[in-house]
């Protein structure tokens, strides 16, 4: 080993879905199926290249402002980043650096392990009940703060607010973390609680319900002292995290509510009506409450299965992990392309029964 190599910080990276080139079926990412908001558009074609010389708002105010504005916060209660990710990944940095382990599910998004690994933040995994649900007691135990998605992925299980609030309520002297990734799809959020707790924050992203997964956007909530100590992280590292287009386009597609919601209301119709069809074939999966539905089938090896649906051109998502064997995950699309899928897994299942 040459000398230098033990001082290279070496990490195992999280792995992102496949990105095909090719056209395919893509139920893998959990992108929304649907074109972002109509002034996105607008604002792209009329944008003043000329303005490209010059650096972005440090600050995002555009931006920020909208986003207060829709959520009735103020402008200093938000932070935004490159995608949750990003914005994830300076909380990571920012509120976890205590001594003691910070707590997330053992079934959940893995980056968070590989953010922990990364900033050397000790953890320690709370495993999900057998129906994959949190324990909220197991987050009553000391800790150097809390992480967990709701609704939990890949699981697609939302908890109610009073599990947040009862998590939150008992982890008043470290940061607690929503990741709210999925929350239009789901249910109350926890920004209703960001004015009762201080060390509350809560994460959202412009990938799923807005459909702009590749302008990465992505913003935390929380007391405006916290969002301070973000700012101020986020300036010590990069002052200029939003370019120019994102800001414009981001804050044009909080602008359109009625397409928010119109988008959001079908998906969840089509992810309603592939429960039944998926049940339909056998299927069991969990009570999906995001834009995705995470599946098994008591017949099917999920590995073979998710291997034959690539082959066809159908890409869903598929880890083989511990405890989610047997699961996919998959993306709920148009409904012309669940419709394609149910299609394959009918004739497949045919010719598997012969
Ligand atoms: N949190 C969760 C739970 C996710 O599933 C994802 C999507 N991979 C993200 C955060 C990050 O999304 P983005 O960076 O596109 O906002």
């Amino acid at each position: 080993m040459r000398e230098f190599e033990k001082n290279i910080r070496k990490v195992e990276p999280y792995v992102p879905g496949e990105q095909p080139q090719q056209k395919v079926i893509k139920l893998n990412t959990n992108e929304n199926p649907y074109p972002p908001a109509p002034g996105v558009r607008a604002a792209l074609a009329s944008m003043d290249t000329d303005r490209l010389r010059l650096y972005p708002d440090p600050s995002s105010e555009i931006l920020v402002r909208e986003l207060a504005e829709f959520y009735k916060v103020a402008p200093s209660q938000v932070f935004v980043g490159v995608g949750s990710d990003d914005v994830l990944s300076m909380c990571f940095l920012t509120f976890f650096n205590s001594e003691k382990p910070i707590f997330f599910p053992d079934v959940t998004y893995s980056f968070y392990k590989v953010w922990a690994d990364l900033y050397r933040i000790p953890y320690e995994c709370q495993a999900l009940d057998g129906d994959f649900r949190i324990v909220k007691e197991d987050y009553y135990k000391e800790n150097g703060g809390v992480i967990f998605p709701n609704p939990n992925a890949p699981t697609a299980l939302y908890e109610e607010l009073v599990v947040v609030e009862d998590i939150i309520s008992h982890n008043r002297d470290v940061i607690v973390i929503v990741d709210e990734a999925y929350i239009d799809f789901a249910g109350r959020s926890a920004l209703e609680l960001i004015d009762k707790y201080d060390n509350l924050i809560v994460v959202q992203t412009f990938s799923k319900a807005r459909s702009m997964a590749g302008m990465r956007i992505g913003y935390a909530i929380g007391n405006p002292a916290l969002i301070k100590y973000l700012n101020d992280a986020k300036y010590s590292f990069n002052s200029y995290t939003m370019n120019q287009t994102a800001l414009i386009c981001g804050a044009e597609a909080v602008k359109d509510k009625a397409y928010f919601e119109e988008r959001i209301r079908k998906i969840i119709e089509t992810r309603e009506w592939a429960k039944g069809e998926l049940r339909k074939l056998g299927f069991s999966f969990t009570d999906s409450r995001a834009n995705f539905i995470f599946a098994t089938h008591p017949e099917y090896d999920a590995g073979e299965l998710f291997e034959a649906m690539k082959k066809e051109g159908i890409y869903v998502r598929f880890w083989g992990s511990r405890r989610i064997e047997q699961y996919m995950r998959i993306t709920v699309g148009t409904r012309e392309e669940m419709e394609a899928m149910f299609a394959f897994l009918r004739k497949y299942m045919k010719k598997a029964e012969k």
